[in-house]
């Protein structure tokens, strides 16, 4: 993925302040864009940056910042679309494969703080989503606490 800069460093952003962004501009029709999909919870539109042709954006109407932010009515909405919308973009741009990305917070590339799924075709190695991965050892001991604390957590 494409290095993003900041104007301020990564806490200063405060997210949940952050409700008015472009995307919600968009959904006003206070700028245009390319509209892809639209139903009463969810909108989706072409990226204007586009990482691969057919990079599209998924967005709830919902003015959340970030996912763990968003209602799950609003989420469901979104995940009912993606495949329609994923299955669409690959018949129309000719990709087989593809990445959805959902990025939350500036330290995590996100650049608008309004819910977004990306839809990125990968129709080449060279092309689409570039990822660096590094993966580390999880311990079989400290997995066990973790899975319980998530559990647990969940159960909240
Ligand atoms: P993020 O880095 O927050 O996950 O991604 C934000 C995405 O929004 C970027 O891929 C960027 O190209 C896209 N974007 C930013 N501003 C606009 C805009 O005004 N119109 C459209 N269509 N896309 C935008």
């Amino acid at each position: 993925m494409r290095g993003v800069t900041w104007s301020l460093p990564p806490q200063a952003y405060k997210l949940r302040d952050m409700a008015d962004t472009i995307f919600t501009k968009i959904l006003r029709g206070d700028i245009p864009c390319h509209k892809v999909y639209e139903d009463e919870l969810v909108f989706a539109f072409l990226d204007i940056g586009p990482l691969s042709y057919g990079h599209t954006l998924v967005i709830p109407k919902e003015a959340a910042a970030t996912l763990d932010q968003l209602s799950d009515e609003s989420a469901a909405a979104i995940g009912r679309v993606l495949p329609r919308l994923c299955r669409a973009i690959m018949a129309v741009t000719g990709a087989e494969q593809l990445n959805i990305l959902q990025n939350n917070g500036p330290m995590a590339h996100q650049a608008v703080f309004h819910v977004h799924f990306h839809i990125i075709p990968k129709p080449s190695v060279n092309q689409g989503l570039l990822i660096e991965w590094a993966p580390g050892k999880l311990d079989r001991g400290e997995g066990a606490k973790l899975a319980t604390a998530l559990s647990t957590a969940l159960e909240e």
